[in-house]
């Protein structure tokens, strides 16, 4: 008896609706999308970005091994590209049209769809944690410019001179913009943004999403990141996604909010919702990408540019990092 069960039981591991079952966690990144390609992209940059996606892989992985929640993870992960200069987020983020860097935020818990977001802070170190500190602390879902400062202060987030977050290349490219007088996109229309989703242990999913902007913004101009819905949004009831790309599109398309909601209206896959929400997204005009994870255990990007910084990780699946388009 005790071997007929026993051979039941190998049986039952082995069998093809076995295979289906979701992977114990999962969490995808990104660093950006945009004009993104072979030959526009240093060694040195490439190198850069790699390792940057790789720490942040790395520490997201850590939190969910260890039986971590996904907000926490998608956090940990973002503040290690907020650190890195190579992406457009903390240190790195692009320059606003008088020289300064205006950050902009937001993380959301699809357990609760509980949501935090801040809009051009200028002191905090981390954006992304002012946010969560926002999601968890205050009756508020987005706070603004120096209010969302002086709220981290009493909070006791780390403050730094808004010159912490500048660098010569960032400089550079706002006088390349300024130049040119073309004062609308990136210089390079390579948006950089940084963001992470992810699905803990518990089945519960989490989206993260930091960024500097656009090059040369002005006018207290805010992008769709920090946008619940826009840029970012979580629900356990269908994805996580997190977004990068020519924000005012974004915001008028809803762009997160709609993939969550073909998933859980229409029954599509994550892949199916993101390609159908960015082709629409680029019918408006607008080029960029997202990243995708399921409650389910699925993990999707889909972008309109020709490459997007991008990786993932999963319990026992390969870990993936790519650039380009056909990567
Ligand atoms: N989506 C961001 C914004 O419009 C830019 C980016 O993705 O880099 O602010």
């Amino acid at each position: 008896m005790r071997l007929f069960l026993l051979l039941l039981g190998a049986l039952l591991m082995s069998s093809p609706a076995n295979a289906q079952v979701r992977p114990k966690w999962t969490l995808v990144i990104h660093g950006g999308a945009g004009i993104i390609e072979r030959d526009r992209v240093t060694p040195e940059q490439e190198t850069g970005v790699r390792a940057g996606l790789q720490a942040a892989l790395d520490a997201g992985t850590k939190v969910l091994e260890a039986g971590g929640s996904a907000v926490d993870a998608v956090e940990a992960a973002v503040k290690i590209l907020e650190d890195d200069p190579h992406f457009n987020a903390g240190r790195g983020a692009v320059f606003t049209w008088d020289g300064k860097n205006e950050l902009d935020s937001a993380i959301m818990d699809g357990r609760t769809r509980a949501a935090g977001a801040v809009a051009g802070s200028t002191t905090t170190r981390h954006p992304v944690s002012l946010a969560r500190a926002v999601m968890e602390a205050g009756p508020h879902v987005m706070l603004s410019g120096a209010g969302a400062d002086q709220f981290a202060r009493e909070h006791g987030l780390e403050q730094v001179d808004n010159s912490f977050f500048g660098t010569p290349e960032r400089r550079r490219q706002l006088e390349v913009l300024k130049s040119q007088q073309s004062n609308w996109f990136d210089v390079d229309l390579k948006y950089g943004t940084v963001g992470a989703v992810a699905m803990d242990m518990h089945g519960n999913v989490a989206a993260a999403t930091s960024t500097g902007g656009l090059t040369g913004k002005r006018w207290g101009r805010i992008g769709d990141s920090p946008i619940i819905g826009a840029g970012t949004y979580a629900d356990n009831r269908a994805c996580a996604i997190s977004a990068t790309g020519a924000g005012e599109f974004f915001i008028r398309e809803g762009v997160a909010h709609e993939i969550c909601a073909r998933i859980r209206f229409k029954g599509e896959t994550a892949k199916q919702a993101a390609d159908t929400v960015m082709a629409e997204t680029k019918a408006l005009g607008g080029s960029g990408g997202v990243i995708v994870v399921s409650p389910t255990g699925e993990m999707a990007w889909s972008f309109n540019t020709p490459g997007m910084y991008r990786a993932k990780a999963s319990a026992g699946g390969e870990r993936v990092i790519a650039f380009y388009g056909e990567d």
